[in-house]
């Protein structure tokens, strides 16, 4: 069951301007209930104007945004309901925190979707576990938490609306190895418990690899592939033509594989790549 699906997606920025860019160019896909997409291409690939096009921030120029089977820009009251049904994080979203205190702004959204005080209490207290903040630290101003806990505070207030869909770009950008990775936890925590659909812009195909059922490519405005990573992988030759980086083993086994070791084209990740050199390995007998 599709929970987003675009039909040939067009959009314009500027029309009728000198600088008119067509950002999105007839852009059809289908993201499934619950799947964990990866999202990726460089800057200027058309990543974020797609993103604000899943909740209705941006009109299509053409084409059609349909979210569970509904294209809400056909009705007022479906744009609103939208916004609850696929959450967006923006980059660095702390910037946005400004109650007094951590509890009050993972509240902020479940108040303004009007459910009682029960119910905000019970998904306040959830999504702070999901992110792993204690009871002490909802307690206190966001200001006194550190940077990696302030994101994931922000990301706690999307998550406490309960969106079908989550969306979220570049989660981890500006953190330290470790802020990154307690982020990428987070997310894999929170798509095993809820089985929600979760969406990961990035421009690292190293962490995106590492957990997405399927990446979609894009590629000046288009969509390049939208597969599963293996068979994204496989054309690791052609995405680093379009200037994108594929995971560095991915590098190095396709390094051995033009020096006449064949251990396959879809390789990307080490565990996988320690699997394929040992059968190779095996077969040679040393
Ligand atoms: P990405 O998120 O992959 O970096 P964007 O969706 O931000 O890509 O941008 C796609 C294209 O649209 C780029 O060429 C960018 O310069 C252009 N663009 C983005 N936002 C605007 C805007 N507000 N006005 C004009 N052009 C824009």
């Amino acid at each position: 069951m599709s929970i987003i699906k675009t039909e040939g997606l067009t959009y314009v920025y500027g029309e009728k301007t000198p600088f008119r860019k067509v950002a999105l160019d007839n852009v059809s896909i289908e993201i499934n209930e619950g799947e964990m997409i990866g999202l990726i291409g460089h800057t200027g690939s058309g990543k974020s104007t797609l993103i604000q096009h899943f909740n209705g921030l941006l009109k299509p120029t053409s084409g059609k945004v349909l979210v569970d089977g509904e294209d809400f820009f056909a009705d007022k009251k479906k744009l609103r309901e939208v916004r609850f049904k696929v959450g967006l994080v923006f980059q660095y979203p702390e910037y946005q925190l400004f109650e007094e205190t951590v509890e009050k702004d993972i509240a902020y959204g479940p108040k303004n979707m009007g459910l009682d005080e029960d119910e905000i209490k019970r998904r306040v207290n959830e999504a702070a576990e999901l992110v792993g903040l204690t009871k002490e630290q909802l307690l206190k101003s966001p200001f006194e938490l550190s940077g990696g806990q302030k994101r994931r505070a922000a990301i706690a207030g999307v998550m406490a609306m309960e969106p079908k869909a989550l969306i979220l770009d570049e989660p981890a950008s500006g953190l330290d190895p470790q802020g990154r990775d307690r982020i990428f936890d987070m997310l894999k925590k929170y798509h095993t418990e809820k089985r929600n659909t979760v969406i990961v812009v990035s421009h690292s195909m190293e962490d995106i690899a590492k957990f997405a059922d399927r990446i979609l490519v894009m590629n000046e405005g288009k969509v390049f592939c939208f597969d599963e990573p293996p068979k994204v992988f496989g054309r690791s030759r052609e995405i680093e033509q379009i200037g994108l980086a594929v995971p560095q083993v991915t590098r190095v086994i396709n390094k051995l594989c033009e020096m006449g070791y064949d251990l396959g084209d879809d390789v990307y990740t080490v565990g996988y790549a320690e699997k394929q050199i040992l059968k190779k390995l095996n077969k040679v007998q040393i």
